[in-house]
C-alpha cells in the first residue's frame, strides 16, 4: 500500500549546504545571514522591514505589543484559525471578540467585525485561511473608518496576493511562519513584515529582550561593547542556521508556487463533479497562496460522516487533517468567555465537515489522482450521493 503522508518538506542539498556552512563559519546565531535573509524577505513581500523571529506566533505577539495593545483592549479576530492566532490576544491580557466567518471562503466575514468593533476594540486580527487572501479592501474600509490597524496572520499566505500587492503588504503589521509544514520551512521560524519604520523598531528591540542593540551588532569592529535594557523584551530571534535554510527556501518559492498549482487545479478537476462537496473557494481578486486544500462536505453540523472518512484515508495509507476546529469550541475560549457551539453558526459548520487534503510540491500528479479516487469513493459510500 501506497502512503501518502500529509505533509513532506522539500529539502535539498542546498539546504543542507547553507547549514553547514554556518555551523564552520563559527556564527550560529542572529547574524549575517538572518541580515540577509531578511532583506530578501522584505524584497519578495515588497515591503521596507521584515524581522526574522523563531516563530509566526512572535511576530502575531509583538504586533500586538509593537501597537501598545493590552489589559482593557478588545482584538477582533476568526475563530477558524489555529491556536496561535488567538492565544496571543490573551498573552498581552486583552480581551478575545470573535467575529464569523464567511462559509464560503472560510475567512473573516468583514461585516461580522463590523457588528463587534467597540470603543474598546483596537486590533484586528485577519488570517488568510489556506491562502486565500481576506478581502483586504472590505475589511480595511470597516477598520479605516474607526482607525483599527489590522494584523494579518500571514501564517498561510506565502507567495499570495491580493489586487495586486503581496499578503504580508496589507496590514499594518504581518508575520508569516516556516513551520517544518507551511510553505516554506527553516523547521521552525516566522518572520514580521511591515511599512512602518517604528513599528519594525520596536519588534526589533522586543525580539531581543528589549536591548538598545543586538549581538551581532556589537560584534561589529566599530561597535558600542554597551547596550542598555530598554523593555523587558522577549526571546524570539531568528538565528542564522534558519535563516540559511530560509534563503534557499525562498530561491525556490517559484517552483513551490507552480507545484502546488498544478496538484491544486488537479484536484479541483478531478473532484469538480463529485456530490456533496464543496471544493475550496478560489481568489477572485488575486493569487492563492495554494497551502491547504480544504474540502467542505455538505453535511453540515454532523461531524460523524467526515470522522469516518478521515479514518477510512488513514487505513488506505493517506493522511488528511482538520483545518480547524473553531477555537470557540475549545475548552480554554469555551470556558473562558462562555462560548456555544453555534454561537459562530459558519465556524461550526465548517469546523464539522471540513477535511483537507495532502498538498506539498513533492506530491505526484499520481498520487493526486489517488487520493481524489479514494477520497471520491468515500464520499459517494459515506454520503450515500453515489
Ligand atoms: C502555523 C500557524 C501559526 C503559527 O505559526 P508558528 O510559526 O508555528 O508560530 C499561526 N497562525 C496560523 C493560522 C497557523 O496555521
Amino acid at each position: 500500500m501506497k502512503k501518502i503522508p500529509f505533509h513532506k518538506p522539500w529539502i535539498t542539498e542546498a539546504e543542507e549546504r547553507a547549514v553547514v556552512n554556518v555551523l564552520r563559519s563559527g556564527w550560529l546565531t542572529k547574524g549575517p545571514q538572518t541580515e540577509k535573509f531578511e532583506k530578501q524577505f522584505s524584497r519578495f513581500v515588497n515591503v521596507p522591514h521584515a524581522v526574522g523571529l523563531n516563530s509566526c506566533t512572535a511576530g502575531l505577539h509583538l504586533a500586538l505589543l509593537s501597537l501598545g495593545i493590552g489589559c482593557g483592549d478588545e482584538v477582533i479576530t476568526t475563530p477558524f484559525t489555529f491556536a496561535a492566532t488567538a492565544n496571543v490576544i490573551e498573552h498581552v491580557g486583552a480581551r478575545v471578540v470573535f467575529a464569523d466567518i464567511d462559509l464560503v471562503t472560510g475567512n473573516l466575514s468583514a461585516d461580522a467585525v463590523q457588528k463587534k468593533i467597540t470603543q474598546k476594540t483596537k486590533a484586528v486580527i485577519a488570517v488568510h485561511l489556506g491562502g486565500l487572501p481576506c478581502a483586504m479592501d472590505e475589511l480595511g474600509r470597516v477598520c479605516k473608518k474607526k482607525n483599527i490597524p489590522i494584523i494579518e496572520d500571514a501564517a498561510h499566505a506565502l507567495g499570495a496576493s491580493y489586487r495586486g500587492k503581496k499578503i504580508g503588504s496589507w496590514g499594518r503589521v504581518a508575520s508569516f511562519s516556516f513551520y517544518a509544514s507551511k510553505n516554506a520551512t527553516t523547521g521552525e521560524g516566522g518572520m514580521a513584515t511591515t511599512c512602518d519604520a517604528r513599528i519594525a523598531k520596536k519588534l526589533r528591540i522586543l525580539s531581543l529582550h528589549g536591548l538598545s542593540v543586538d549581538a551581532w551588532k556589537r560584534y561589529m569592529p566599530s561597535a558600542n561593547t554597551y547596550y542598555t535594557v530598554d523593555h523587558a523584551g522577549f526571546k524570539y530571534n531568528m538565528f542564522d542556521i534558519q535563516a540559511a535554510m530560509g534563503i534557499e527556501q525562498l530561491k525556490k518559492q517559484k517552483i513551490f508556487m507552480r507545484q502546488r498549482k498544478v496538484l491544486w487545479d488537479r484536484y479541483s478537476k478531478q473532484l469538480s463533479d463529485v456530490p456533496g462537496i464543496m471544493l475550496p473557494a478560489e481568489a477572485t481578486d488575486g493569487n492563492h497562496g495554494r497551502h491547504l486544500y480544504i474540502v467542505t462536505l455538505k453535511t453540515g453540523r454532523k461531524n460523524k460522516i467526515r470522522d469516518s472518512i478521515m479514518l477510512q484515508m488513514r487505513k488506505k495509507g493517506i493522511a488528511t487533517q482538520i483545518h480547524f476546529i473553531a477555537l470557540h469550541k475549545h475548552p480554554f475560549y469555551r470556558k473562558k468567555y462562555g462560548f456555544k457551539a453555534n454561537d459562530f453558526p459558519n465556524a461550526n459548520v465548517r469546523s464539522q465537515s471540513c477535511i483537507t487534503l495532502p498538498l506539498y510540491p513533492q506530491l505526484s500528479c499520481a498520487d493526486v489522482d489517488h487520493v481524489s479516487h479514494v477520497f471520491r469513493t468515500l464520499v459517494g459510500q459515506e454520503m450515500g450521493l453515489s
